[in-house]
């Protein structure tokens, strides 16, 4: 699917939606209502995708055939009010797990999100999920990682780009959480230099393979206020570089389905799309 074509000059979507497939909150249903209720053109469905490794965040392989049957079944009642789209988040861990397997290339997906919350421990033999919140990313940063923030940072960074070099998916998800995360335990680590430079290869990389990124709004009213992933220089690169950028909420729950989302329109607006340095 043609996302860009799909959704037209509409502000009126999210496709960044969890369900109880995974960690969303509550029935897909109640997500479509709340969609109806607001005007939405467009709700898509993004549950965590199965992955290879145990995690209780993410969907169990079994029941992503139930998952496109109630898409399916919300398509029947409310398909005349919006389009319902099916959609996923797909963890990208390595070569053998990710957006680029046939698995995943074979599920009827109407998009693909391609994201990474899992880092590998330095010896390779675990991933870990350093998505949490702050307080969690601290304890796993002392706990797997012996409080080595730049090996986390890069090895987040490494993911992103392997990810994006295999391919198989449309759009990248909260691409610098990691630069969120970090900067709780060290403020300003994402204005030093090797940081940029590894998020601005990140950056030419897209360009370079026609992906579109979203600009993810998921924690901006939370302690870091105005906070969107990618952060407002990452945003000013991506426009540069002629990146697509769509705006989603990455809710759990109805409630937040459209939140924060003006602001960030209005910031997609008004970031001068120059590279800045
Ligand atoms: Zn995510
Ligand atoms: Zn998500």
């Amino acid at each position: 699917m043609d996302i860009k074509k799909e959704l037209g000059a509409s502000r009126r979507y999210n496709l960044h939606t969890h369900t109880p497939f995974c960690d969303g909150r509550a029935p897909m249903e109640d997500f479509v209502r709340e969609a109806v209720r607001l005007g939405f053109t467009h709700l898509g469905f993004s549950p965590h995708s199965p992955l290879a490794i145990e995690s209780p965040c993410n969907m169990e392989r079994e029941r992503v055939p139930h998952y496109f049957g109630e898409v399916e079944r919300l398509r029947r009642v409310y398909g005349k009010q919006l389009r319902i789209l099916a959609g996923m988040e797909i963890d990208y861990l390595s070569q053998s797990w990710g957006p680029h397997i046939t698995y995943f290339r074979e599920l009827p997906l109407d998009y693909r999100i391609g994201s990474v919350h899992f880092v590998p421990t330095r010896d390779g033999r675990m991933y870990v999920d350093i998505d949490g919140r702050p307080e969690s990313f601290r304890r796993k940063l002392a706990e797997y990682f012996d409080g080595d923030l730049r090996y986390v940072v890069q090895a987040f960074s490494r993911q992103t780009r392997e990810m994006i070099l295999a391919g198989g998916f449309d759009i990248v998800g909260h691409l610098d959480k990691v630069g969120f995360n970090a900067s709780q335990v060290r403020p300003g680590i994402e204005e030093e230099h090797w940081y940029r430079r590894l998020v601005d290869d990140i950056v030419d990389l897209i360009a370079e393979r026609g992906l579109m990124v979203e600009v993810n709004t998921k924690a901006y009213s939370g302690p870091d206020a105005g906070r969107v992933f990618p952060s407002r220089r990452i945003i000013s690169r991506l426009k540069a570089a002629g990146v697509p950028m769509i705006v989603n909420s990455d809710a759990h729950e109805p409630s937040l389905l459209d939140a924060s989302r003006d602001e960030a329109f209005r910031l997609l607006a008004v970031l001068p799309d120059r590279l800045p340095g």
